[in-house]
This record gives C-alpha cells, structure tokens and sequence, in this order.
C-alpha cells in the first residue's frame, strides 16, 4: 500500500483490501466526463459503481486517492493488473461532459507533482509508454489494451496537454530543470498588460478574429478578451504559474473560436508574447 502525500486519503472498500497487489509501472490519466471534485469522484465510485481509479482530481486541484497505489483498480482494461503483477495506477480527472475541456493550471499542477511522485516512489521511468504494457507515462485512449471498447479520454485538449504540458513538467521537474524558488508575482497591473497583448497579437495573428464571426453571439468581443484576463486574473503566484495559464489561454481562446484557427500560429504566439513577457 502506498498513499500519495498530496492527496486526500479517502480510502474505499471493500477494493482496497480485496482487490489484488501490483507493482505499479505506468500511470495512466483520464477524464471522468464530469465536472466533479475529488470527493465527488470517490462517492460516485463508493456509491454508483463497482470500479474505480486509484485518483481523483477536481478542477481546483484538488486530489484524492481512493485506493492505495500497490493495489489494482479498475480503470484501464487490459492494464489493471498483467500476468506479471505489474499494473497500471489510473487517476481520474474532472471534465466538462463531453470531455472536450482543457485541464485547469490546478489540474495540470497536480497531474505533474503526482508524476514526479510516482517517478520517486514506484520508479516509472521518464518516458510516455512505447507500447500498451512498457513502463511509463500515457492517456487512456493511448492503446487499445487499455480500454474494453476504444475511448477518447481524456480528450484532445488533454491529450495536447498531456503531451506539451504535463509530461515535459514531470521529466523536467523530476530531473531538476524548474527550480521552485526563483519565481517573481506579476502586479495586477502586468496582468492587464499581459492580458492585452495576448488579445492584441491574437488578433494581429489572424489567431482570433477582430469582429465578431457571423453565427456567434454579440458579445464576441467582450468574450475573446474575458477568457484571457480570467485566465490571468485570478491570483498568480509565480512566473511558471503563469507559463501554465498562458497554456490554459491558449486553449480557452480557442475554444471561442469558430473554424479556420490555427493551433500552431496560436501556440508560437502565445509562447512567442510570454518569452518577451519573462524577458523583460
Ligand atoms: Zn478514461
């Protein structure tokens, strides 16, 4: 049995006892298509299943842990538990209903101290996994062994996320590249500034439209600069606090909206201003 230090124990039974050992080598992420906390996540596994994941993760960050990490669960198929006892630890996260959002800066944060943890607890290696039972990092729809019949959890955004976000977080904080002391707080003053220039060279890229396009509503242009200050205003406590919403941006942006966005001019842009912005 082992129990994540950051999460909130809420054990369940009776899997936690019954349920079999593993030796857990990869750890595999999903969305649970619903916009729950961790807690909820525990009581719709105690109460209205018969399964479960080993996390749980709401959208504020926070994490519950449901069953102890050297034990199976039941959220990954063919992965649970392998003939060599080796098995996959699953954590759930909170999504909107069709599993199409974004994780929040909370999730993400989480997603990747929980990875780091189980790099230094358990030894996964620092890879995504190469095929559905090597060792490592991976998303839920990544192999169809680890599900019964095909899914897209945790959805596409997620799944850029997990790609471009989370993982490189997990390798990098893990190996010592992103040191925790160094960051500086933006004033609420550099946050507006931020925030327009994100809406300005968005704009200017073509990224988002200046006027509104025709089947979207009237408050296109109080919407596209909302998202952006929402995304920063909300208390920033650090320069990689902010890398993290900018990436969150970057998806709420895009989710306004409608046809013809290009995600590669988006993402340059948006890395391009915050490279300018730490700069400075
Ligand atoms: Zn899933």
């Amino acid at each position: 049995m082992a129990w994540n230090p950051d999460a909130i124990k809420m054990e369940l039974q009776p899997e936690s006892d019954s349920q079999a050992a593993i030796r857990p080598t990869q750890l595999i992420v999903h969305s649970v298509i619903a916009p729950w906390t961790a807690r909820r996540i525990f009581e719709y596994w105690r109460d209205s299943s018969n399964l479960e994941s080993h996390f749980g993760l709401g959208y504020e960050g926070d994490l519950g842990q449901y069953i102890g990490t050297e034990t199976r669960a039941d959220a990954n198929a063919g992965a649970n538990r392998r003939a060599d006892g080796t098995g996959a630890v699953s954590i759930e996260t909170a999504s909107n209903t069709s599993g199409t959002d974004p994780w929040t800066a909370q999730q993400i944060e989480q997603l990747i101290r929980l990875g780091v943890w189980m790099h230094k607890r358990h030894g996964l290696p620092l890879r995504i996994c190469r095929t559905h039972s090597d060792p490592g990092y991976g998303y839920h729809s990544m192999f169809p062994q680890w599900s019964t019949s095909g899914t897209a959890c945790p959805g596409k955004a997620r799944i850029k996320q997990f790609r471009e976000v989370v993982f490189p977080g997990i390798v990098a904080r893990a190996t010592g590249q992103t040191p925790q002391e160094e960051d500086v707080a933006l004033t609420a003053d550099e946050i507006d500034k931020v925030a327009d220039r994100v809406v300005a060279k968005l704009m200017a890229a073509d990224v988002i439209p200046a006027v509104a396009p025709p089947d979207n509503n009237a408050d296109w242009e109080t919407n596209k600069t909302w998202s952006v200050k929402y995304a920063l205003q909300t208390p920033i406590v650090s320069g990689r606090e902010t890398l993290r919403r900018v990436k969150d941006i970057e998806a709420k942006v895009n989710a306004l909206t409608v046809g013809g966005v290009d995600l590669d001019a988006l993402a340059a842009k948006v890395a391009d201003l915050l490279a300018t912005r730490l700069a400075n």
